[in-house]
């Protein structure tokens, strides 16, 4: 099951990714179950970073309607392996600093893969990786990293508390792509209240979730637009009556 408060950031940034379509490319649809494991996961392999390898679900195309509506007006076809497809299971590959997240230990690329398939092996399609209390935002060794991806690079950004030994980090440039909350900001009286944090949810690690980014771009440089989709592979906020997303 996912978290309503998840849904409903997901619905949000669903929209987001609707109105922003002709910034992008190409799009990937990622299930809400899968999304929320990714964070559940993140929170509990703190302080590291961890490495998760996505593979596609080779049955289960993106649901036609779906993809044209979150078309923009420049569609590059067969950009990336896999596309047009629905992600599919998660795996943690590795975990480490901001460095070393990228760089898989040796008892995986030995016996499995063929040193002409690159350090990340091409044993996943997609890649994801986590920047704890940073924002979703690639470095340079992301950058580096990703040029050995057959399919898309993604940085999930999670802002949290209790926060540990990784206070927030936010002297980075680059486009986010925020999940915001579809609930009004209340008005709070007291100094220390308006000076909290908003808390989105909590996870099973009972760290306080502040704030949830996520980005998808292509070894080339390009963006990546994503849609959260439910288990039928439709968007989360869809009216099925309009063809449409809610407004
Ligand atoms: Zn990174």
């Amino acid at each position: 099951m996912v978290e309503a408060w998840l849904v409903d950031l997901m619905t949000t940034y669903n929209r987001d990714s609707h109105a922003q379509r002709n910034g992008y490319l190409a799009q990937i649809h990622m299930p809400g179950e899968v999304f929320q494991t990714l964070i559940w996961w993140s929170l509990q392999s703190l302080p590291d970073e961890i490495l998760v390898g996505i593979d596609v679900d080779a049955h289960r195309p993106h649901q036609r309607e779906v993809e044209a509506y979150f078309e923009g007006d420049e569609v590059r076809k067969n950009l990336f392996q896999g596309q047009g497809y629905v992600l599919n299971e998660a795996h943690i590959v590795n975990r480490g600093d901001s460095y070393s997240v990228h760089h898989l230990p040796e008892d995986w690329t030995d016996d499995m893969f063929s040193s002409d398939r690159g350090s990340r092996a091409g044993r996943f399609t997609h890649w994801l990786h986590t920047h704890p209390n940073a924002p979703a935002i690639p470095s340079g060794a992301d950058a580096d990293a990703s040029q050995e991806t057959q399919g898309i690079d993604m940085i999930l950004g999670l802002r949290f508390s209790p926060e540990g030994p990784l206070p927030w980090f936010d002297d980075v440039e680059g486009t986010r792509r925020t999940l915001k909350s579809s609930k009004p900001k209340k008005r709070k009286r007291s100094f220390f209240a308006r000076h909290a944090l908003p808390v989105l949810g909590k996870a099973p690690s009972g760290h306080a979730i502040h704030e949830i980014q996520l980005i998808g771009f292509h070894k080339s440089g390009v963006g990546v637009n994503i849609v959260f989709v439910d288990e039928e592979g439709y968007p989360f906020g869809w009216d099925p009556r309009t063809g449409q997303l809610l407004p």
